[in-house]
Order: C-alpha cells, then sequence, then structure tokens
C-alpha cells in the first residue's frame, strides 16, 4: 500500500481521501486554509452547488451517499422569473428526476468528517503548498506561523482547485495551459426564510432570473433559506449594466428594482449584503498532461476548471475519483505509473468536453430559457423522448442524469441541434408539436 499526499481538502481532494483511504492507503490530506469546521472560511462565498447523478455515482461508490443526502434539499424544475415576476415552471426531466442542493460549505465539512473518520487518513490544514518535487512525490508547505513542512510520499494528488500550485510545478516542464477569463463574474446573495422557517420561494425549483446579458439564480437551502448568485459582466456595455455601474446603495437598489423586482421584497438586507460580498470571477481552465511521471496527478478543478453554468465542476471532479478507483480495482494498487496514464487519458477528453458543455449552459440559461423557440424545442424534446425513450435522451439528461461520458454526450447534443433546428423550422409547429408528423420528422432525422 501506497503512502499518498493530497494538496487541497476542498470537495474533491476530501472524497478522493475517502477513497483512497478505504482502499488501505495511507493518506495526508494538505489543505491550505484553517479547518471549515473550526472557522467560517466560506463566509460570502459559501455559494450552493447541485450534486447529480454522476456526483451520487461517486459518492455511493466511496460509502457517503447517505451522509451527503441528508444534507441536500432535491430540486426537480427550474423556475423562470420574469420581470414582471411571473413564473414559469419547467421540469428537469419527464420522469420527476432531481438535482441535490446543497451549500458548498456544508458539503466540504461533512466530507472532510468522513475523511477524518477513517483511521489511516490525516487531515493537516493551514498547510499552503509552495513546491512538489515531481521526481520524487515530495511536497513543501508553509505553515501561518513561518515554518516549512517537507513531505515525502509515493503519490501526489494536486487537488487544490482553479489556481493549483501542484499544475504551477508541472507547468514548468513540458506542459499545455490555457486559461480564458469569461467576462462575467458573480457575487452572492443570502436570501431568508420566513420568520417561521417556511421558505418564501418553492424549495424544490432552481430560481432563474434570466435577463439575457446577466442573470440571477437561487437555489434552497434546508433552512428555508435560499442562496442567490448575480452572475453579469464585471464591465458595462451598451446593451447592459455590469458590476462596474452598481456599485453604489442608489445603483444597487435602482437595479434590482428595474431587474429582478421580485426578488427586492424577499431579502431586506439586500443592498448591505450586495456591498458587503466579494465580487468573484470565472475562468475556464485546460490543461495537458495531468500526471507527470506516474507519481504525481491532477484532479478536480486544478485538472478542469470550468464555469459553473451546467453545475457539474464538482460533479465532474467526483467522476475523477471514481474512475481513478474503478482503474486500481483493474489495474491493482502497485501500479501507478499505468493507473495514472490511463486515468489522464480517459478523463482530458470528458474535462475538455464538460468546459464546452458549460459554456453552452451559460447561453442557455441566460437567454434562451426566456425564447419561446426554446421553450418549444424542450416540450418537442420531453415529448420524444416519453415516446422514444431509447432513441431520444436530451442531451440535459445526458449530462446531468446519465453517466455517459461528456464527451459523447456533447456529440450527441450537437446532433440533435440539427435536428431540431430542422423541426423547427416545419410550418406550424408550434400548434403541432405533438403530432405524429413531427415526431417522424424528427425519428427519420437521428
Ligand atoms: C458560483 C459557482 C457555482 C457552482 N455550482 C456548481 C454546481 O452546482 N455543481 C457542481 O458540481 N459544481 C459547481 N461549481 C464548481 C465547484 O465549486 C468546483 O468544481 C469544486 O469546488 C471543485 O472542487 P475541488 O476540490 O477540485 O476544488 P476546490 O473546491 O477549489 O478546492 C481546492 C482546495 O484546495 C485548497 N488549496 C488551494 N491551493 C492550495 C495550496 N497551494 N496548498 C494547499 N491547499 C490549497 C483550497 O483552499 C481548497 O480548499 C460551482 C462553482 C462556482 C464558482
Amino acid at each position: 500500500m501506497s503512502k499518498i499526499t493530497i494538496v487541497g481538502g476542498g470537495l474533491v481532494g476530501s472524497l478522493l481521501a475517502i477513497f483512497l483511504a478505504k482502499r488501505g492507503h495511507t493518506v495526508n490530506v494538505y489543505e491550505r486554509r484553517g479547518d471549515p469546521r473550526k472557522t467560517d472560511v466560506y463566509a460570502g462565498r459559501s455559494i450552493n452547488l447541485v450534486v447529480s447523478h454522476r456526483g451520487w455515482t461517486a459518492l455511493r461508490a466511496a460509502g457517503v451517499e447517505q451522509a451527503v443526502k441528508a444534507i441536500t434539499v432535491p430540486v426537480y424544475a427550474r423556475m423562470m422569473h420574469d420581470r414582471e415576476g411571473n413564473l414559469n415552471r419547467v421540469p428537469y426531466s419527464i420522469d420527476d428526476k432531481a438535482i441535490y442542493s446543497v451549500s458548498r460549505g456544508e458539503l466540504n465539512r461533512r466530507l472532510l468528517s468522513e475523511a477524518e473518520a477513517l483511521p489511516n487518513v490525516k487531515l493537516f490544514f493551514d498547510h499552503r503548498c509552495v513546491d512538489v518535487d515531481l521526481q520524487n512525490a515530495t511536497c513543501h508547505f508553509q505553515r501561518e506561523e513561518g515554518d516549512h513542512v517537507v513531505v515525502e510520499a509515493d503519490v501526489v494528488f494536486g487537488s487544490d482547485g482553479a489556481f493549483s500550485a501542484v499544475r504551477q510545478k508541472m507547468m514548468l516542464g513540458r506542459f499545455t495551459y490555457s486559461q480564458e477569463y469569461i467576462e462575467h463574474d458573480y457575487k452572492e446573495v443570502a436570501f431568508p426564510a420566513n420568520a417561521d422557517g417556511t421558505p418564501k420561494m418553492d424549495p424544490h425549483s432552481l430560481h432563474i432570473w434570466p435577463r439575457r446579458w446577466f442573470m440571477m439564480m437561487g437555489l434552497a437551502n434546508q433552512d428555508g433559506g435560499f442562496t442567490g448568485t448575480l452572475f453579469m459582466p464585471n464591465t458595462h456595455t451598451d446593451q447592459a449594466p455590469g458590476f462596474d455601474t452598481v456599485r453604489t446603495p442608489e445603483q444597487v437598489q435602482a437595479f434590482f428594482q428595474e431587474h429582478f423586482r421580485d426578488a427586492l421584497p424577499l431579502v431586506p438586507d439586500l443592498v448591505e449584503q450586495y456591498l458587503r460580498n466579494p465580487q468573484s470571477t470565472l475562468a475556464i481552465i485546460r490543461c495537458n498532461p495531468w500526471q507527470v511521471n506516474g507519481k504525481v496527478a491532477l484532479i478536480g478543478d486544478a485538472a478542469h476548471a470550468i464555469v459553473p453554468f451546467y453545475g457539474e465542476g464538482m460533479n465532474a471532479g467526483n467522476e475523477d475519483c471514481k474512475v481513478l478507483n474503478d482503474l486500481l480495482d483493474q489495474y491493482g494498487d502497485d501500479n501507478w505509473a499505468e493507473v495514472l496514464t490511463r486515468y489522464a487519458a480517459k478523463r482530458k477528453p470528458n474535462g475538455d468536453a464538460i468546459a464546452d458543455l458549460s459554456m453552452r449552459n451559460f447561453v442557455e440559461m441566460r437567454d434562451l430559457v426566456a425564447d419561446p423557440k426554446f421553450l418549444l424545442r424542450k416540450k418537442i424534446e420531453g415529448h420524444l423522448q416519453a415516446k422514444h425513450p431509447d432513441k431520444w435522451l436530451p442531451l440535459y439528461s445526458q449530462v446531468k442524469f446519465s453517466d455517459i461520458e461528456y464527451k459523447d454526450a456533447w456529440k450527441e447534443g450537437l446532433r440533435h441541434d440539427r435536428i431540431m433546428e430542422e423541426v423547427l423550422a416545419m410550418p406550424g409547429v408550434e400548434e403541432k408539436w405533438e403530432s405524429e408528423e413531427v415526431e417522424r420528422k424528427a425519428l427519420e432525422l437521428l
């Protein structure tokens, strides 16, 4: 059995620790920040995440599905809020499938506790990785108090997020890397529950306020409140405001009054929160290779940071852990070079695909969910899926409710686009979308 260093005790690092420890390896997790169970390291940044099918598959395989399910809220539909406050509910699937809302901080705390309960896992907080010897799997950590810790291991995993220090070291060698910031940043706003603890909106829907160039989302918490996230360009344009033009209390009040009128009365301290909470950036990071020397590998956001619009960043990271675990089953626990090479080869194309899919869903959430043509397409696809589940699985369901590899889902989604373009061009399709004629046309084009 091996001695393993995991750099980064976030969502993926803590799950990876559980997987590897349950196999019998000795696992040491080194986290830059303090222990989130003792200090509020997530203050103002405790965004909510959705756990979906792939995430659950991995959590189940690691034996922590129930522990995580206990802190989630199931979400069955998107609830669109227009400017007037009218609501339109669109289920995620035709058979009542759900995605699950959870607070990132709460989930991290739960996974760390599950990892720490295993006798062969040790967690070290306030340890910032500053260097990695890639030949020897040796890591160097800097502590708050100033001391320097050197840790030798057989294998190192960099699960230290989008701005990974492990990856930074790999970049000094033969390494391809790209980093793209999108123009949109985000900011969190907490929606409180009613005084009696009941929610002010349907907790089983993902609330979306799509406004073409910007949008707000709201996901339920177990305490009846919601975590709202505003996505908006940093810099305004002729068409739309930006964070740079919504800065003063008066501007914030006027902005929400104009664009999110129905949300205003739900958050009494909205202006204070908006001004207090940080504005964060969003980047897409691609890199290659994901492992070197069969000794050091990247996993989670360190390998594939993506925009959050499919809600798949962590789910993809969880799937990385599950795939790695399956490869260890197949090739053995002492064959790291083989396992890590296969892990990287299998996951890299999927990391690229979910990055593309996530950008596509950004456009869908931001402007298309308010577009009648898009809504008609969703209805036709739901109808096709209901009648021919073996032939038509909409892209969203492939990504969120199946184990189909992201790269294959992406290819199939592009094929669906071409077919639906022709179907939506049929004269009178708005009236006859449920007809056999429309169904036949779509199936013929398949
Ligand atoms: C607004 C928003 C919404 C999102 N929604 C969803 C969603 O609905 N569903 C979903 O699946 N994903 C979602 N994501 C993505 C998800 O948050 C990430 O994919 C996930 O957190 C990645 O986990 P990770 O462990 O790889 O990285 P992180 O969670 O970033 O954890 C990395 C850890 O490494 C530590 N670290 C960093 N540098 C060092 C160092 N030098 N030394 C030691 N430790 C270090 C950090 O402190 C951190 O604890 C969302 C992201 C955002 C921004």
